[in-house]
């Protein structure tokens, strides 16, 4: 039997925010339908977008018209073979950083003209390390709330209205209550577009110019980024080349932040981009090392990138 208040999941909509506004159309908490629809299994003290028990996946197709490939599709691992390959040690998904029901890390984004529609919901690609811009609305996303820079964490919203049904859309901040659409819309310039554009290719498509695995791609992408914020004294050539070739400084940067982000993923985008011609003028001259690359790599770099190395340092 249907659940009596289910409402369909947006597209792209994460679960977590299905959820949230699932239980308010049932005008109950989401602890509260958890005790009665999911065994009661906590829900907010785990990144349950990234990691879902099997019985929550089984209640939902027990209760909903949805298919089984519909519900997987609300989740994270959806992106698995796609956007990364190993979702435990992935840089491809932004660390929510929960501490039981609370949330440390800017990890939730969102795109002010989206969630200034009619329906209010939160997009799966929102947690994905590579997002910048939403191509729908052409404005750069956000990962605080404008008005007190607290992290996303809407779920928040019905902490202390014991016995009350939440009442907050989605376009809320759990710990101001203001609407955080109501601030500057920032547009994103055409680089940002540009490379945006092409990050949501590579995803639809499952392969881009680089790879015929896009996971690859997102893993050299993320390794590279990574390395523009190294404080190792031993492992910060690649940083400091960079610095150089871009005149730029990475210090005070924090990779945590979108803000930051949106320049280290451009720069290493760029890098990336015509490949190998762009990679190898920068890598001319330079005195990097195969290990300055390769050190982080979970398994050993990908070969359509390590080979471009071997032959260039
Ligand atoms: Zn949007
Ligand atoms: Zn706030």
């Amino acid at each position: 039997m249907n659940w009596p208040g289910y409402i369909k999941p947006e597209e792209d909509e994460i679960f977590t925010s299905w959820f949230y506004r699932l239980s308010k159309e049932h005008r109950i908490k989401s602890h509260t339908f958890s005790k009665f629809f999911f065994d009661g299994l906590p829900i907010w003290n785990r990144d349950i977008d990234q990691y879902c028990p099997e019985i929550i996946k089984r209640k939902i197709y027990e209760h909903t018209p949805l298919s089984k490939d519909r519900i997987e599709n609300l989740f994270l691992s959806s992106f698995d073979g796609i956007v990364f390959n190993d979702v435990i040690s992935t840089k491809s998904l932004l660390s929510i950083g929960i501490n039981h029901r609370k949330r440390r890390k800017f990890g939730l984004l969102y795109c002010i003209g989206c969630l200034e529609k009619e329906v209010k919901f939160f997009k799966k690609s929102w947690r994905l390390t590579s997002s910048l811009v939403c191509l729908e609305c052409s404005l750069k996303l956000l990962d605080s709330c404008p008005h007190c820079n607290s992290p996303i964490a809407f779920h928040r919203l019905e902490n202390g209205i014991k016995g009350k049904i939440p009442e907050n859309d989605l376009n809320s901040c759990y710990k101001c209550l203001r609407d955080i659409t109501k601030t500057d819309k920032i547009y994103a310039d055409d680089d940002s577009i540009k490379y945006q554009k092409y990050i949501n290719n590579t995803i639809d498509f499952g392969f881009n110019d680089l790879t015929q695995y896009s996971f690859t791609f997102f893993s050299v992408l993320h390794e590279l980024e990574h390395k523009l914020y190294s404080r190792s004294k031993k492992w910060n050539k690649f940083r400091i080349e960079v610095e150089k070739y871009r005149s730029i400084s990475m210090l005070n940067k924090n990779l945590n932040r979108i803000k930051s982000r949106e320049e280290s993923l451009l720069i290493t985008y760029e890098l990336l981009e015509s490949w190998p011609q762009k990679f190898i003028n920068f890598l001319s001259g330079r005195k990097l090392t195969y290990s300055d690359f390769s050190k982080d790599f979970r398994d050993i770099p990908p070969f359509w990138f390590s080979n471009v190395l071997k032959f260039n340092i």
